[in-house]
């Protein structure tokens, strides 16, 4: 069997001439390098949770960008029953228009009627009169009658005129209700089809809305539930809960962060939990820390 070397390499100090005491020197070299040792294992460890908050940050990223997309479809699909609406009222503001000349020709004609009902009888009247004239006796009696004729012919031309004027009112009013039929004809057609693009709208965004939904389902679960619960936290404030730091202002609220935070969110140091704003206290992350998951092109199909 080898004789065992005559020093220890795990003991610190011995050496091939034999155990030697501890230099100060010595001890602190030693000591030095297995701090190095545990600073790389820090570094290491820090990194990776680093890569951890980087990857978390972009997909919360990722998700606010997703929830806006939604809220934006869902604000664009609860105004489309709103803007259908509008376009209805239009449609019946133009339709009660043509209903009210509607309903004032027919009181036109009505009085007309009455009017000319009345010429009539007083023409009948009168004829009676003329009849009776040569039977008179008396002068008295003779001036009263003409007198009587008179005033006859007085309120049948009070009348007739009266009935001019009526039919002047139709004539014009037959006009107008024309052009309100046309435009409402005009509107109506207008309207269905409009409610058609509207429906096909809807149908759109809907799909549009889903795709969202399956791709927000599909991030959620990648990212931890207390990362999760704060974003959903901020979102109740502010609906762009996560932002981007650029030329070192936080592009929520506009105000400065501190180089000392811009570095840390650069470098490996303490990074254990999300970096937020110290003013509107959203999430944070650097300008090249981008989403994941591109959703443009399912905004550009229906807006
Ligand atoms: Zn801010």
């Amino acid at each position: 069997m080898a004789e065992p070397p005559a020093h220890n390499r795990i003991v610190v100090g011995s050496t091939p001439t034999g155990p030697t005491k501890f230099g100060v020197r010595q001890i602190l070299r030693r000591t030095r390098t297995n701090n190095d040792f545990i600073n790389q294992q820090i570094i290491v460890f820090r990194k990776e949770i680093m890569m951890e908050i980087k990857a978390q940050a972009q997909l919360l990223m990722n998700l606010n960008e997703v929830d806006l997309k939604i809220d934006h479809l869902q604000k664009e699909l609860q105004q489309i029953p709103i803007r259908e609406r509008e376009e209805e009222l239009d449609v019946l503001s133009k339709k009660s228009k043509v209903d009210r000349a509607i309903a004032e020709i027919a009181d036109l004609e009505h009085k007309k009627r009455i009017l000319e009902k009345e010429v009539a009888e007083t023409t009948d009247r009168m004829a009676e009169f003329q009849k009776k004239l040569p039977m008179i006796k008396t002068n008295k009696e003779y001036q009263l009658a003409l007198k009587e004729i008179d005033e006859n012919k007085k309120f049948n031309k009070q009348r007739d005129d009266q009935t001019l004027e009526i039919i002047g009112q139709l004539e014009t009013l037959a006009v107008t209700k024309k052009e309100d039929e046309e435009y409402l004809h005009g509107s109506t057609v207008a309207f269905e089809a409009r409610k058609k693009e509207l429906e096909s709208e809807r149908l759109k965004l809907t799909d549009a809305l889903g795709e969202l939904v399956q791709i927000k389902e599909g991030i959620s679960p990648k990212i931890e539930a207390r990362f999760l619960a704060a974003y959903q936290r901020i979102r109740k404030q502010k609906s762009d809960a996560v932002v981007t730091i650029f030329g070192g202002i936080c592009q929520g609220c506009h105000m400065k962060i501190s180089p000392q935070m811009r570095l840390d969110m650069q470098k490996t140091t303490t990074a254990t939990s999300l970096f937020t704003c110290p003013t509107c206290h959203r999430i944070l992350c650097l300008p090249d820390w981008t989403g994941l998951t591109d959703t443009n092109a399912i905004m550009t199909k229906v807006l």
